[in-house]
């Protein structure tokens, strides 16, 4: 049974995707957990599969990509739902109402023929009985709410009219109106100047504490994830490697490559000419998958004989899950000691 404050658990999703030249496992076993009101970071390098594995929640990937197994349960009030070989009629339900998206492209979400407000009125009243009147009052709201100036105005203007901030801003009021319990944001502040991705995650938190929604935030920057997120997942080929709070993983990460990963991130504080240490070797390629431990060619801490042979599980490891054969031993000892 989750922790009754588990908003969404996700059990060994695997999904691969079938192509001619063979089957490229993008999410291969991942296991996580979002809780109510709080913000997930999922990081990892580009193609280390966390954006498959935010659209597998919604079941958005496009063929040939598939969901080969797994389970996700979304923990509604009224009891729980199985989101994995869902209905089309639960998902639609499900879609924008329990958990919404906003993407780093507004324009992949966002009709370019349709207006703004058009376009939010047709989310809300797909959802909830209200009539059109009422549907674009919430709409004129929810653009004042993300602080697009004249809401009035803007909700007759079409995408194409708007800023890449303001459009984004759009994005999120549309995906915000129908209340939903869980926000994935997919890189959401990635294509905008460093100003406006600044004003974007305050915005987020704001609605966040407004609304009491959780936030999965997927993205590659770690300085992003470092200022909003409670808890982070660290995504490596396909799987969680470490999981905790995110000032705990972010202090004293445990798993290699987490501690690859911030070691490659720059901080205020280090002297100007210090090199930033690049994680050694490159992501292998999708066909190439290494045994055992998919980062044993890259790892420094790699054990010959081992670490390319088994592959690791998730551990606890005091107060995080990591899944590095360098904690296996720790493990058995803690539980012979018992
Ligand atoms: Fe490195 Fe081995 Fe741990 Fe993989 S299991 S991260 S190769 S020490």
């Amino acid at each position: 049974m989750p922790a009754d404050d588990v908003l969404l658990e996700i059990e060994d999703l695997r999904t691969h995707f079938l192509l001619d030249d063979g089957v490229v496992c993008a999410v291969d076993g991942v296991d996580l957990r979002v809780r109510r009101g709080e913000t997930l970071a999922i990081v990892g390098e580009s193609g280390c599969g966390k954006s498959v594995m935010a659209r597998s929640i919604l079941r958005l990937v496009d063929p040939p990509g598939q969901i080969e197994g797994g389970r996700i349960t979304l923990h509604r009030q009224d009891g729980p739902v199985e989101l994995v070989g869902a209905d089309k009629r639960l998902l639609r339900q499900v879609r924008w109402r329990d958990i919404a998206m906003v993407f780093q492209e507004p324009m992949a979400s966002l009709s370019l023929v349709h207006t703004i407000g058009s376009q939010i009125v047709e989310a809300v009243r797909l959802h909830e009985n209200v009539g059109k009147a009422e549907a674009r009052e919430r709409a004129i709201d929810m653009l004042e709410r993300v602080g697009i100036p004249k809401p009035r105005h803007r909700v007759d203007a079409y995408p194409f009219e708007l800023s890449g901030g303001m459009r984004q801003r759009a994005m999120i009021a549309m995906a915000l109106s129908c209340r939903p319990s869980l926000l994935i944001a997919d890189e959401p502040t990635t294509a905008l100047d460093v100003t406006t991705q600044a004003q974007i995650l305050e915005l987020l938190r704001d609605l966040q504490a407004e609304f009491g929604m959780a936030i999965m935030l997927i993205t590659h920057d770690l300085g992003v994830a470092a200022q909003v997120a409670d808890r982070m997942a660290v995504m490596y080929l396909g799987r969680v490697v470490e999981y905790g709070a995110a000032e705990q993983v972010l202090a004293a990460p445990r798993h290699p490559y987490a501690q690859a990963l911030l070691r490659s991130m720059p901080r205020l504080g280090r002297a100007s000419r210090t090199r930033l240490a690049a994680i050694r070797g490159m992501v292998p390629p999708p066909f190439a998958r290494p045994d055992g431990c998919t980062f044993h060619p890259r790892c420094d801490s790699a054990m010959a004989g081992r670490c390319d042979t088994v592959t690791p599980s998730s551990v606890v490891v005091g107060d995080r899950e990591v899944s590095c054969l360098l904690y296996d031993d720790e493990q058995q000892e803690r539980e012979e000691r018992r």
